[in-house]
């Protein structure tokens, strides 16, 4: 994860919601996110779901001739009912896992870079197991939320009141950065530096 020195393409992980939500702007903004990573040149890894706006980023990303890997519990596919095996011309290269866990550290061992959208419950568990790795030192690489009409709103202030309160440090605190638009993504990708107050702790053996 992250320590890619080699020529591998660019991958960066998305979380975000297996709904649509409710504004027109929330599936706008997916979309837009696929064109960004495609004029970047960077790959999509993502979990796999063709509903929502999980759907919306991998479809706009492969609609433009992109590198798009979904991973996907098997649960889950069948629980899909309108598509069993996504199509890759679609959605791309797809792999089925056993459960959640793998899942996660297939995605978190592709990726470069990791962004969420606004999602529930599953973006939220996805989004901290990310940021709590990148604090223990576990990964370096950058996690942006994409704050899409002030969606996390809640959750910077909350960072907020936590550092206020004591329970995460002034310099862990910049583990997120937030960007309000996909324009501003290649920049805060390019320009990151591992935010100070991390831990450094030895994973080598894991
Ligand atoms: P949420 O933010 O609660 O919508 O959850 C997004 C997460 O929910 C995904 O990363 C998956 O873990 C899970 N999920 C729920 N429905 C699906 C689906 N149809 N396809 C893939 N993942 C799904």
């Amino acid at each position: 994860m992250c320590d890619n020195k080699t020529d591998k393409q660019f991958a960066v992980c998305v979380f975000c919601g297996a709904s649509p939500g409710t504004g027109s702007q929330f599936m706008e903004t997916a979309k837009s996110l696929g064109a960004v990573l495609h004029e970047n040149g960077w790959s999509l890894v993502y979990g796999g779901g063709t509903e929502g706006l999980m759907g919306a980023v991998a479809c706009s990303l492969t609609s433009l001739g992109g590198n798009v890997h979904g991973i996907i519990p098997e649960a889950l596919i069948r629980r899909e009912q309108a598509v069993i095996v996504p199509s890759v011309e679609e959605f791309g290269r797809t792999t089925v896992v056993q459960d959640m866990h793998t899942r996660k550290a297939m995605m978190g061992k592709e990726a470069d870079a990791f962004i969420a959208l606004p999602g529930g419950f599953g973006t939220m568990e996805e989004l901290f197991e990310i940021v709590t790795w990148n604090q223990l030192g576990i990964h370096d690489c950058p996690i942006i939320i994409l704050n899409v009409n002030g969606y996390y709103d809640g959750l910077l202030e909350w960072i907020s009141a936590a550092v206020d309160n004591g329970f995460i440090s002034d310099g862990a605190s910049a583990i997120i950065s937030e960007v309000k638009s996909v324009d501003e993504i290649p920049d805060k990708i390019r320009s990151y530096k591992p935010a100070p107050g991390r831990l450094d702790l030895d994973w080598s053996n894991q």
